[in-house]
């Protein structure tokens, strides 16, 4: 037999308060003072699992696999275009196969579409 690790969890069907579970005999409902069979709580199983997937779509949490907004939305850096001078670029960075070379940064001028390399 499975332990009730669901005590506790029931609404009241009248107002819809949370009873109180007052002893492992009978749960209570504060405001309109009906008690309920602490048994036939455990047997409705009202206490319900809340999977994380759940819990991600309330808080508007994507976790992983969603990545469809960051392509469209590229970085900006504050950064002078060397061609037109304005102020803000649009950059990709990419790993270069030669690990001496590191990291080379490509910058897009939103402005001119003026392109260049740094790195
Ligand atoms: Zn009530
Ligand atoms: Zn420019």
């Amino acid at each position: 037999m499975e332990q009730s690790r669901e005590s506790g969890f029931l609404f009241c069907n009248l107002c819809g308060t949370m009873l109180i579970l007052k002893s492992t005999k009978y749960a209570e409902c504060p405001l309109c003072e009906r008690t309920l069979d602490a048994k036939a709580i455990i047997n409705k199983k009202i206490a319900y699992t809340v999977t994380a997937e759940d819990i991600r779509r309330e808080l508007g949490i994507s976790l992983f696999g969603e990545k469809t907004q960051e392509e469209t939305e590229l970085p900006k850096i504050k950064k002078a275009c060397e061609k037109c001078q304005h102020p803000e670029l649009v950059y990709t960075t990419r790993q270069t196969r030669s690990a001496d070379e590191g990291q080379t940064t490509y910058y897009t001028c939103p402005n001119c579409s003026h392109r260049f390399t740094e790195g």
